[in-house]
């Protein structure tokens, strides 16, 4: 067992449904055993000098192993025009030592101008290529990559229908071509999960909701000893199944857990493939249906899920897709349950939402607010990411990344949702008890007695500080009563 730790002079917050503070906290074996009390005889004593402590953030929603080892090397996020997105894979092809897939990141057709098709790539025969759009939810891929693939059943899939320019969306992007691209090996994406939690413990997170295939619970996850690292909430991208389920509950210690599986009802705003009542204001259509919602298997798919004893996870950007989720929980009283992103809410569907979590991503609306005047018009963009409508009408609101789409940084988080119209305490309960809440967990969230000793150290008090200019930063990472992160 670790020597207990006794937290000293500092200003604790204990829970986060108040503002008041404690001055000293006591971790042993994990757990906090006592606030504001002596510090045990062989405790290793923390001087916080003033400085502010709250219980460990809360990244509910990433992509872990995903987001770690084979969403692409080349970083496309750096490309402004056609030019240079071009030379980044020309100038990755010549430093390749094989032929394999080059695989990029991170364009978006706002900075690029334009959005890219094969012919934005070069094509020399051998070096199939492949770019994924800032949302992973459509990708371009060159010349020679399209005379590998089979286009005549990606062209028929759901998101296909643009594949002989290079361009392939959602289902037909996921079941279509990403079949044929290379796996990085399990220790690759071991290595590369422990650099991401480091960054991770760096920004005071203690737990995240990561989006995972039981594959990679079991051969990626598992194997690295996550004692004192990272407390993982898996939610499965597998199609719920018997065999699942039971690969499922042999994972259910405090540090790693299955906590619910995730179907994706529609697209993303980026992509316009969002599902909408309306039609686009710049693109055809209403957008798409995805996976399950496109089959009408979703009812099904709830029903299976919640009777296994996990938690539907929806993904629904567009107003329909949220509506036709929110339609789907009803009756599931008490049941925990997710809608993730909810970026757009109808009018007409707002008195469904009250007790409803919702996993949403700060750090999404100001790039999402730059698109949404030409993509919706006036009177959708004001309701896209509205928060403050949210809570209004009773919805609970869980913070998240999406990371590797946005840093997993939740005082950055914080920020954008302050600088948006939520208060301090908002933002911080957002990242704290329900992130916990919406994780299944009960234990995360608070520092009072019993729960895990789980705690982030920030070197400004959040309720002091000025955040339209300037937010907080982490000085001190606690899991489970170990130190895993100090800034120096
Ligand atoms: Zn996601």
């Amino acid at each position: 067992m670790n020597r207990p730790i006794h937290l000293e002079n500092g200003n604790i917050l204990i829970d986060p449904t108040e503002t008041s503070c404690s001055r000293t906290l006591t971790i042993a074996d994990g757990v906090i055993v006592s606030v504001d009390c002596e510090a045990p005889k062989d405790a290793l004593l923390i001087d916080l000098d003033g400085r502010f402590a709250l219980p460990g953030l809360v990244d509910s929603h990433l992509h872990l192993v995903q987001g770690a080892s084979g969403m692409g090397e080349i970083d496309c996020s750096v490309a402004q025009s056609r030019q240079q997105f071009f030379d980044l894979y020309i100038n990755a092809s010549m430093q390749a030592k094989h032929n394999d897939w080059l695989v990029g990141f991170g364009w978006d057709e706002e900075q690029l101008g334009n959005t890219p098709d094969s012919s934005w790539l070069p094509s020399n025969d051998t070096v199939p290529m492949l770019a994924y759009r800032i949302d992973y939810h459509c990708a371009v891929v060159n010349e020679t990559a399209l005379a590998m693939l089979p286009l005549d059943e990606i062209e028929i899939m759901n998101g296909g229908k643009n594949i002989r320019n290079g361009i392939v969306r959602e289902d037909a992007l996921y079941e279509g071509v990403c079949p044929h691209l290379p796996i990085a090996s399990n220790e690759t994406k071991r290595k590369r999960v422990l650099q991401a939690i480091t960054a991770m413990q760096s920004n005071g997170i203690t737990l995240i909701g990561t989006m995972e295939d039981i594959v990679d619970i079991e051969n990626v996850l598992s194997p690295i000893s996550l004692t004192a690292q990272m407390r993982i909430a898996a939610i499965l991208l597998d199609a719920p199944e018997e065999k699942i389920f039971g690969q499922s509950r042999a994972f259910d210690t405090d540090l790693l857990h299955i906590f619910g599986f995730k179907a994706f009802l529609d697209g993303t705003l980026g992509s316009r493939t969002a599902r909408m009542y309306l039609p686009w204001e710049d693109a055809k259509g209403t957008g798409l249906w995805a996976g399950i919602a496109q089959k009408g298997m979703l009812d099904t798919w709830i029903r299976d899920v919640v009777d296994a004893g996990f938690a539907p996870v929806m993904h629904a950007i567009g107003d329909a897709a949220v509506g036709k989720a929110l339609k789907a929980l009803e009756g599931l009283d008490g049941t925990p349950s997710r809608i993730e992103h909810a970026q757009f809410i109808a009018d007409k569907d707002l008195p469904f939402i009250h007790g409803q979590m919702f996993g949403v991503q700060p750090l999404h609306q100001p790039g999402d607010a730059a698109i949404a005047d030409s993509a919706v018009g006036p009177i959708r963009a004001k309701q896209l990411h509205d928060w403050r409508r949210m809570l209004q009408q009773g919805a609970r609101l869980s913070f998240g990344s999406d990371w590797p789409i946005a840093k997993a940084d939740p005082l950055a988080a914080m920020q954008a949702a302050v600088l948006h119209g939520l208060t301090v305490q908002e933002s911080m309960y957002a990242s704290t008890v329900e992130g916990a809440r919406s994780l299944g967990s009960t234990k995360s969230g608070f520092l009072t007695k019993g729960s895990f000793g789980d705690v982030a150290i920030l070197d400004t008090n959040p309720f002091e500080c000025d955040w339209q200019n300037t937010r907080p930063s982490v000085t001190m990472t606690i899991l489970a009563g170990n130190i895993v992160y100090t800034k120096d």
